[in-house]
């Protein structure tokens, strides 16, 4: 990359956009713009799609061995390891992450790399020998590369969403071109030059900085893509879903969530139950700001301790430090854009115009910048805007039950299912509770952690397929079933047609 606005990257060459127009980005500490890149356009999207073609048709990446492949993604992750500082930095800034923050997401985009180098290495090839019944057949599935991928993601965690995808389209063999959000493309151009450092072949890691109406929407229909592997919101997941459908490319959907945490009161019945308890609601709805897919946004609390622990919940709220993301003692940034500040606001307005109680925050803190006080909001229902839709800021509310049943029903009710957590030290309700729940991820006594080697993704409007694990795998592949007839011989399906032989 030679240029700030250098960042559109296609076939082994950095370029501007061909319109030569450009796009600031935006500093959501202060509301002031560090730094230009690429807006890239339809003709960019073009050129970028065909040389990820060029390169899957072709180039050497699809026919480079496993172990080979498997190399260079542990190559990316000793390089990430390396500028984790930079890049963890660059995250934080562009995001509005804390420092440490970001420096997590850098470790987590490792891993990811590592693991798909692993699972590829020693899946042995992964096909799988059928039994066709006969000695006379041989019959196998083989596994290979989906082709030409488009990968679209999110301005929450640019990096990882973003590793989530390109770690195993690459283990799988497939070329790719990634548009990131236009409102934090950093990283990802930085991870893309990473790649090339680390020896990719060119043509095969194409990226396209610009907006989703156009790059994203071109990329969804393009009939020159194999899959498109989008994550986002719900609209536009919608939109890429219809794009993509005139070409019957393969859809991959990570989209929003509406998480609930269900603590029972048995959780609660020693002080350090209780303490750990308030503590994890404080993250599962807080950290970053609560612009996470899988914020615990929803808390569920059994009636008789609701107001012992919301008072203590909102007290801590209130304590939560604010500020720049590397400033010594802060623990949460900003909201992401003015636009996401202004959808909170809304969210909190029309909340408490319903009826909802404000117990913690509820408006923005005075200074610079886009954010947005830690919220609790008491006395929630299901009738409210707010606890049925996503807010992606750092609003909790908080519905009470009095049954094992209102519990689930309650944390059930909802279009969404990426993930929710229940609460309990009673090992029978949990594993019952957990059965119930119709959510992609479940956590017992904990929120947030995921792993590499387990399925991310979510129930009904929450997505479409699985990222991580073997089933993230799998997205970026076909099936190919190759049967072999060791004995060929006539059917006589069409016996009249035998006259005579030779
Ligand atoms: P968004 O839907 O506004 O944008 C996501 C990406 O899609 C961006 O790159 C955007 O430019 C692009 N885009 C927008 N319109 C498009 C279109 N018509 N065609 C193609 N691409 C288009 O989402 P966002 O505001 O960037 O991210 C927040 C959302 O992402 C939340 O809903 C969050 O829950 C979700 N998310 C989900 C997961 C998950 O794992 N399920 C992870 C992170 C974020």
């Amino acid at each position: 990359m030679t240029a700030a606005q250098q960042t559109i990257h296609v076939g082994g060459e950095w370029r501007a956009a061909l319109s030569g127009a450009t796009r600031e980005i935006i500093d959501p500490v202060d509301a002031t713009p560090f730094e230009v890149v690429a807006e890239g356009g339809v003709p960019d999207t073009d050129d970028a799609v065909a040389a990820a073609r060029a390169a899957f048709d072709f180039g050497a990446w699809p026919r480079t061995p496993v172990a080979e492949r498997a190399a260079l993604l542990r190559r990316v992750a000793a390089l990430l390891e390396r500028d984790r500082e930079r890049i963890g930095a660059l995250e934080s800034r562009d995001a509005g992450k804390t420092l440490e923050e970001g420096r997590v997401d850098v470790d987590c985009v490792r891993d990811a790399f590592r693991y798909f180098a692993d699972l590829v290495e020693n899946e042995n090839g992964g096909g799988r020998v059928v039994d066709a019944g006969s000695d006379e057949i041989r019959s196998v599935v083989v596994h290979e590369p989906v082709g030409v991928c488009a990968l679209i993601t999110p301005w929450n965690y640019p990096l990882l969403q973003a590793s989530w995808k390109i770690a195993p389209a690459l283990a799988a063999g497939n070329t790719f071109v990634i548009k990131p959000s236009e409102i934090t493309p950093l990283t990802t151009v930085v991870l893309i030059e990473l790649l090339l450092e680390a020896g990719l072949p060119l043509g095969a890691a194409n990226v396209v900085t610009g907006p989703g109406d156009t790059v994203g929407a071109r990329l969804a229909e393009h009939p020159a893509v194999d899959l498109v592997s989008f994550t986002g919101g719900l609209v536009s997941g919608t939109k890429v879903a219809r794009s993509a459908a005139d070409s019957v490319k393969k859809v991959a959907l990570e989209l929003g969530g509406k998480n609930p945490n269900v603590v029972f009161a048995d959780a609660c019945s020693t002080p350090d139950g209780f303490d750990t308890a308030v503590d994890q609601a404080l993250n599962a709805a807080f950290i970053h700001s609560g612009q996470v897919c899988s914020a615990g946004s929803r808390l569920i609390v059994e009636e008789p301790l609701r107001d012992r622990f919301v008072a203590e919940l909102s007290r801590r709220a209130e304590l939560i430090r604010l500020g720049r993301g590397t400033d010594a003692g802060v623990e949460c940034g900003p909201l992401v854009s003015a636009a996401q500040l202004a959808r909170t606001e809304t969210y909190v307005a029309s909340a408490l115009a319903e009826g909802a109680v404000l117990r913690a925050g509820g408006g923005r803190p005075a200074g610079p910048g886009y954010f947005f006080r830690p919220t609790v909001l008491d006395r929630c229902h299901r009738g409210m805007r707010v606890v049925r839709e996503e807010v992606f800021g750092p609003v909790l509310t908080v519905e009470t039950f009095r049954t094992e049943e209102e519990a689930v029903a309650l944390a059930n009710d909802t279009e969404y299912g990426l993930a929710g957590a229940v609460w309990t030290s009673d090992e029978h309700r949990a594993r019952r509770v957990a059965g119930l729940l119709r959510h992609g991820t479940v956590w017992i006594n904990d929120f947030h952690p995921y792993l590499p080697q387990a399925e991310w993704g979510g129930f009904g409007k929450s997505g479409i397929g699985r990222e991580l694990g073997p089933g993230g795998l799998a997205e970026y592949r076909e099936a190919k079933h190759i049967y072999q007839n060791l004995a060929p011989r006539p059917v006589r399906w069409f016996a009249g047609t035998t006259t005579a032989k030779g």
